[in-house]
């Protein structure tokens, strides 16, 4: 650290100046970040299989389809028919593709949106951003935050108008995928006996696909009800995901998990229930989300393009651009603000690395410390508001975004039982321990989030088999290997979708359109030019590697966080391999790309006298 630095830090972190002491606060980070630590870190999840299958069941599905098993081809095959793959349908249909099938585990279209059904789902980003393809279906959500049954609705929308259920095939799973390089084509397998064939096959199966359960002892003891908030049993609690939930008016209801699905639905429980217990083990931040209906004129109003210029404007926001207008206006954007205000006070129009983390820190401590003074107003009773304070850095965990959450707490029925960082202790026959005490329950609802990164392709288990037989895993025995995160050396026609060596945003959809926009663009090139397949080069693979390796690496920030699936439950440095500074940066990246025409580094001619030339 040079002089100036070191100057810069003792003016910037001076208590007296900022009101508080910095050092007590990154005293008390480390202290609840060590008392959550465990040995075990992500092994101490189970998987909702065998014994556990119960609590991952279709509620949601008619019973399964009978249909003979499929031979046929596809032009394209899309593995998940969440908003991925339906943007991934929608933009190659754009194209002009044909024969697109959708494979989806799930009933019907929806993806997450299919899935999580409980009371009070909502998104936590405004809806006008999130919803994708809006002017395409002429469509403006009801609210800013619309509910979860308004987007399903609007993933249906998609398929209809993009005509995407016309092959699609629900309720199956994929089996195992191999590239057959005599006929150029995937040989497809599926759990319900289908033996198909596929030019191109797009993996997008979503981080948020597989419910995971705590393995705490005794789990399976319990002799009272429980479901995954992810498979919400609204058999047993009645009403729907808007509330009116009356079976559960003379029933004891624990809450597991206070993440930003628990945040969500312990508004409902506290209003339907006889008594809610909700056990914390972290405390999430909970800011204003200041909902509110659409106004029918603004949304008349609305010029052509408004939905793109809305969503970078989002993004530009979020990273910290000056000129860009803030639109949505929310909570989101505080951070960036906070940061602005605090790089002014440096007096300093360029920052060097380490002041740039220096003020990145100051002002989450103000954020943070917001966060903080909104529980001590709203909640009543001063033990469980303290209890219900976040101490850790805001973005050590998905913020989440409430105004229905604290005041839950001053309902006479709702009890926090704060298991001081460790977790429920134990599940008995009756209820749950923690700290030594049990709480008898008739039902326990598991808010405990999902497997995340097992989705990918490469980490999911799946027998896939590029050329030679290869499997993703091997390909990546040194780490990933990619050109843009979609495509892999040894893998023609190959697409993976999602965040992985690529870019990233909260606004997850925004980044799932970019993507299906990039790989409908080499799958039009690719039928438009005659190539036999989409495969990158061993050299643009590289050079994407490489590239990667200076806009990715290790976030130190995130190393010191309280644990959770950012940081692997906090046990290893984590690399993010996501392209920095943002994504609109990546959009750019990959716009730059296709207007060079630089498609010969994925697209390959083998003919009989032009083995392997690039397109
Ligand atoms: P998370 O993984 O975020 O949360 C799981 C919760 O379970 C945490 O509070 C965790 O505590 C708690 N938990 C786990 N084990 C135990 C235990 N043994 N005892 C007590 N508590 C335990 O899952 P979510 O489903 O809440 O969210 C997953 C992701 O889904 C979010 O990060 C977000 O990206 C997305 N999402 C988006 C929404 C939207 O509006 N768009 C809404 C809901 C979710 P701890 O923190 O200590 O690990």
């Amino acid at each position: 650290m040079t002089n100036d630095e070191r100057s810069l830090e003792a003016e910037l972190l001076d208590p007296d100046r900022l009101g508080f002491d910095p050092a007590e606060l990154r005293a008390r980070y480390r202290t609840e970040r060590d008392r959550r630590l465990r040995p075990d870190g992500a092994s101490q999840y189970i998987a909702p299989t065998g014994d556990f299958g119960y609590y991952v069941t279709d509620p949601y599905a008619e019973a399964e389809p009978s249909r003979e098993p499929l031979t046929d081809h596809v032009e394209v095959l899309i593995v998940g028919a969440g908003f991925g793959g339906l943007l991934a349908g929608a933009r190659l249909r754009q194209a002009g593709f044909d024969s697109i099938r959708l494979l989806e585990k799930g009933g019907d279209v929806g993806g997450t949106w299919y899935w999580n059904r409980y009371p009070g789902v909502r998104c936590d980003i405004e809806s006008y951003i999130y919803l994708p393809l809006l002017e395409e279906l002429g469509y403006v959500p009801t609210e800013k935050y619309a509910r979860g049954e308004e987007i399903r609705q609007h993933t249906v929308n998609i398929a209809r108008k993009f005509d995407l259920y016309r092959d699609a095939c629900f309720q199956t799973e994929l089996t195992s995928a191999t590239w057959d390089e005599s006929l150029r084509r995937w040989n497809v397998t599926t759990d319900r006996g289908d033996e198909m064939t596929a030019r191109y096959v797009i993996f997008s199966s979503g981080p948020f696909s597989r419910p995971k359960l705590p393995g705490i002892p005794g789990i399976d003891d319990f002799a009272g009800h429980t479901f995954h908030t992810s498979r919400w049993d609204y058999s047993y609690t009645g009403g729907d995901q808007t509330g009116g939930m009356h079976e559960l008016a003379d029933k004891r209801v624990a809450v597991i998990g206070t993440g930003a699905t628990g945040i969500q639905c312990v508004p409902d429980l506290a209003r339907d229930a006889g008594h809610l217990y909700v056990f914390q083990r972290t405390p999430s931040v909970v800011d204003e989300r200041g909902n509110r209906p659409t106004d029918p004129e603004w949304a008349a109003e609305l010029p052509e393009g408004w939905h793109d210029r809305r969503r970078d404007d989002f993004l530009a926001v979020l990273g910290g651009d000056r000129t860009a207008e803030d639109m949505v206006g929310d909570r989101w954007s505080d951070l960036a603000h906070h940061y602005n205000a605090v790089a002014d006070e440096t007096g300093k129009d360029e920052l060097t690395a380490e002041e740039h983390e220096l003020v990145r820190e100051v002002a989450d401590f103000h954020k943070m410390n917001q966060v903080r003074e909104r529980v001590m107003s709203i909640v009543e009773d001063e033990e469980t508001a303290r209890a219900l304070r976040p101490w850790y850095r805001y973005e050590c965990k998905r913020p989440t975004f409430n105004d229905e959450y604290y005041p839950a707490f001053n309902r006479p029925n709702v009890t926090l039982v704060d298991t001081d960082g460790r977790g429920v202790e134990r599940v008995t026959e009756r209820g749950l321990v923690s700290q030594g005490v049990e709480y008898e329950v008739d039902c326990i609802v598991f808010a405990t989030g999902f497997q995340v990164g097992g989705s990918h392709p490469a980490a999911s288990g799946l027998a896939l088999h590029g050329r030679d037989g290869v499997t993703l895993p091997q390909h990546f025995s040194e780490g990933m290997r990619t050109l843009h995160g979609f495509t892999s050396h040894g893998f023609p026609n190959l697409f993976c979708m999602g965040p992985s060596q690529n870019g990233v945003a909260p606004n997850f959809t925004h980044v799932l359109d970019d993507q299906s926009v990039h790989i409908a663009a080499m799958i039009t090139e690719s039928a438009k030019r005659g190539a036999a397949y989409v495969e990158p080069t061993e050299t643009a693979e590289q050079e994407w590697v490489d590239e990667m390796g200076r806009k990715a690496g290790v976030d130190r920030a995130l190393d010191e966080c309280t644990p959770g699936y950012y940081n692997n439950e906090g046990h290893s440095s984590v690399v993010r391999s996501f392209y920095r500074p943002d994504e609109l940066e990546f959009a750019e990246t990959l716009r730059q790309w296709r207007e060079n025409d630089r498609f010969t580094e994925v697209l390959v001619r083998t003919g009989e006298n032009d083995a392997d030339e690039r397109n």
